[in-house]
């Protein structure tokens, strides 16, 4: 099998067969999902604990779902952003968490890097569900099967994604992965909102959503993470919304069949006009909530094997 990793951290450290191995793992469970019946036993046995350091509707619900399906143990432990300010309460987090002998542990974490460090100290599985602004891993995976799915192909797509750049994980884990996967990837936002040194990650940078849209196959917009803003990066969001809002005009510059994407949660009438996101023949946003799901049983499955097999060799 190629995946033989032992946590699922980020985009950064998988291969593009790897990649694609959950991709088709993944497809498995959208049939599964959509069965009346929804119970497969991959992780039957095995305890998965939700740590969400940082408020989350779909992530959360989605990884729980998704546990359940499979058979686990689901326990989801609510955990307040200001008591883990310091390293030193994580390490204290990790041994509690290693105490209770879980098998799997999902976290999402405001500091980058701070899931990392954590799957050093546990003895279990760890799937980072968010951190800071570095990788949200399984987003761009669900994003990946989404668009594999819509377009019949994952490699040389013209892909914008567009909006607040700078404070986003899930743009991160995009270009990321797209760019494994040989794709042309086009950020389009206002300068303020694009990280320092992007263009080394071999995109094209636009400030202009005309000419940035121009002949893509997919459109990902992104919210405005006001959370992580600390001045005036906007003028105002109905400025914002004028110059890089989507509405219909702006995506008719993009392919006629041109996708579009968004994580959520979603500003309607900043980032986006409601009526394109409701607009089933443009809008895949609920598709990605569904491969969503699928996903996050594809990762957990495929670790709990890596992870039985590394306890069966001890
Ligand atoms: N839900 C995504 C995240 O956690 C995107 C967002 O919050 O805008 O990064």
């Amino acid at each position: 099998m190629t995946f033989t990793h032992r946590h699922l951290l980020g985009i950064e450290h998988l291969r593009p067969e790897e990649i694609v191995t959950l991709l088709d793992r993944a497809e498995d469970y959208v049939d599964l999902n959509r069965a009346a019946e929804k119970h497969g036993d991959a992780l039957a046995g095995l305890t998965q604990i939700n740590m969400f350091f940082e408020n989350s509707t779909r992530t959360q619900a989605s990884f729980e779902l998704a546990g359940k399906r499979l058979g686990a143990d689901v326990m989801n432990m609510a955990m307040q952003a200001s008591s883990i300010t310091k390293g030193e309460t994580l390490i204290d987090t990790a041994m509690t968490l290693n105490a209770m002998h879980p098998d799997l542990l999902v976290v999402r974490h405001p500091h980058s890097g701070a899931v990392d460090l954590l799957a050093q100290k546990v003895n279990c599985a760890v799937l980072n569900a968010g951190d800071g602004r570095h990788e949200h891993p399984t987003q761009a995976l669900l994003d990946a099967l989404t668009i594999r799915r819509a377009k019949g192909r994952l490699h040389r797509l013209s892909i914008a994604i567009c909006g607040d750049i700078a404070h986003s994980r899930v743009a991160r884990s995009n270009i990321i992965l797209l760019g494994k996967m040989e794709n042309r990837i086009r950020l389009i936002g206002p300068p303020t909102l694009m990280p320092s040194g992007i263009s080394e990650f071999g995109v094209e940078v636009f400030d202009d959503m005309a000419r940035g849209l121009e002949d893509v196959d997919v459109v990902m917009m992104l919210r405005l993470q006001r959370e992580r803003m600390d001045g005036g990066f906007i003028p105002s969001e109905r400025e914002y919304y004028h110059r890089f809002g989507l509405d219909a005009d702006k995506l008719a510059h993009a392919k006629p069949d041109a996708i579009v994407m968004h994580p959520g949660p979603m500003n309607r009438g900043v980032e986006i006009d409601g009526t394109l996101a409701d607009d089933i023949n443009r809008s895949v946003i609920q598709d990605q909530v569904e491969m969503g799901v699928a996903v996050r049983m594809a990762a957990m499955d495929l670790l709990a094997r890596n992870l039985r097999d590394v306890r069966g060799a001890a």
